[in-house]
Order: structure tokens, then sequence, then C-alpha cells
């Protein structure tokens, strides 16, 4: 695996003649877990040539003490990238990328106006301009983005198609934890009991149908899940059931319509998102 280190020794990697098309991209923020070993492993499948990057993107970040706190693991990641056949990795320093970098404003639609956007202002700002940014230095083929994080993909998404970037978004499947929980590295931040909580609303979000009848107004569903939350010592931010393409949120869970059911709270200091698709029959 080829580690590269700063923007200029990417460059050179990928003109020279290791660097095969089609090529597999995973951008990710390092405390690798097997989440991001899936996407690389169908990076891999893909393409003749797949790599990750490990970079916390301070851009993304709208609160200081989640960006501190945020885990570094570096050297368990090159371990697991190593085994699982990454041909490269590009690990760069914040001065080294941003040091010329005047991020652009994007246009995100009605994407940034829900959920996540305006509890955490600027974050999808952040994120695509660091996404748009690697994908211009490491110029993939295909990159692989989980729906973990469904409205990131959402927007990632967007921005590909309104700057008509040469890029194959592939979504994802969420790997999730033996009890429910989505793989996450800010779950290293949780205790056992917390784990196993935050696995119950998992499942729960993931239930709906056998819990909820037909057209249950979704304010019902969400003072249900928000009194689980609590229940559990957790303070909600969001309950949603919304459109998979739009993100634009329903008042109903119609089995007419496919929708998205997306949460995010906080257990004690961590900040949990997860989601659950309910496709329409
Ligand atoms: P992160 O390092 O958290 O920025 O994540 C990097 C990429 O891995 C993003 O596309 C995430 O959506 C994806 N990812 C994170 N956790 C999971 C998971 N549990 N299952 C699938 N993909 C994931």
């Amino acid at each position: 695996m080829k580690i590269l280190k700063t923007a200029e020794e990417l460059a050179r990697f990928v003109e020279s003649t290791d660097f095969n098309h089609p090529v597999g991209f995973v951008p990710t923020m390092g405390a690798l877990h097997e989440g991001h070993i899936t996407l690389l492993k169908k990076a891999k499948e893909q393409n003749k040539t797949a790599g990750v990057s490990i970079f916390v993107n301070p851009l993304q970040f709208n609160n200081a003490s989640d960006f501190t706190n945020y885990p570094i693991d570096t050297d368990n990641d090159i371990r697991l990238l190593q085994e699982a056949g990454a041909d490269f990795l590009f690990i760069p320093q914040k001065e080294n990328l941003l040091h010329h970098f005047t991020p652009p404003v994007y246009d995100l639609a009605k994407l940034n106006d829900v959920m996540e956007g305006p509890f955490r202002p600027g974050h999808f700002q952040g994120v695509a301009g660091i996404v748009h940014l690697l994908f211009s230095l490491v110029k993939p083929d295909r990159a692989y983005f989980g729906e973990k994080d469904f409205q990131q993909l959402a927007v990632i998404r967007h921005m590909t198609k309104t700057l008509n970037l040469p890029v194959e978004i592939v979504g994802c499947p969420t790997v999730r934890e033996a009890n429910g929980l989505a793989m996450s590295s800010r779950n290293r931040r949780l205790s056992d009991e917390q784990k196993e909580k935050a696995g119950a609303i998992s499942r729960f979000i993931c239930s709906l149908r056998e819990v909820f009848p037909e057209n249950t107004p979704t304010e019902i569903i969400r003072q249900e899940v928000f009194r689980q939350l609590e229940q559990r010592g957790f303070v909600p931010d969001y309950f949603e059931l919304c459109n998979p393409d739009t993100l634009e949120p329903s008042s109903l869970f119609s089995s007419a319509l496919s929708l998205q059911a997306c949460i995010a709270y906080h257990a004690g200091e961590v900040r949990l998102i997860d989601n659950c698709a309910y496709t329409s029959v």
C-alpha cells in the first residue's frame, strides 16, 4: 500500500503507471471500522485501483470539542487497510491540504434545510468542499459513501450532479454491530451500557412497521422515539421520516411512499445519527 502524506506525493502517484483506472476512492476521517472496510472492499471489487483518504476535516465540525475529541488511531488504520488490500492511503496534514484552499459556497438546494442542516450550520458546506477538493486531487472514477450518513450521501450526489463531476457516487448499506447499533468511529467514546441502549434505539427505528399502523402521523412516532431516547438518558435532536431523494419530510408513515427514518441524538457527549429505509409497497 502506498502511503501518501502530501498533495504533491499524491499527484505523483496519480500520474504513475501504478494508478490504473478505473479507480475507486473512499474518503474517511479515520478511526476505521468494519463499515469503512466494507466500502473499500466494494471499491476493490469494482475497480483496478482502490484507496482511502484519512483526513479529519476541520471545515465540517461546527462544534470545537467534537473536533478535538474526534478519535485518531492511525497505526491501527494502516494495519486494517493493509489487511484489506488497499492500494493507496492519502493521509495529509491540515496545513498541506488546506494551505491554498478557499472553500467555495455550494448550492445544496433544500438538502441543507432539514435534519442535520439546522443542527450543524456549515457542516455540509464543509463536507462538500473537502470531498470536492479530494475528488480533484485523486481523480477517482467511482467514490464510495455509506448510507449511514444518509443526508451526506444525498448532498454529495447533488454536488457531483450539479457540478458535472466525472465520478460515479456509489452508496453502500450501513454496517451494524450485532445489537443493531450502526458502526461509527464515535462509538469508541460510548460506554458498554450506552452502546447497548443505542443498539435498542437503532432496532426500534428499524422496526417501525411492526409497531405503528398504516398512516400513523410522524408526530406520534416522533413522540414515541423521543420517549424511548429520554427513557435511556439520551437527548434527542430530531426524528424525521423523509423522502429518500429530496429529504423532504413526510407527515404520515404511509406504505405508499418510500421513506427514510432518520434520527440524531446525544448519548452523553457523543452525538449519534442513524437511519433506516422503508420502501413503498
Ligand atoms: P467517516 O470516517 O465517519 O467520515 O466515514 C467515512 C465513510 O464511511 C462515509 O461515507 C460514511 O458514511 C461511511 N461509514 C461510516 N460508518 C459506516 C457504517 N456503519 N456503514 C457503512 N458506511 C459507513
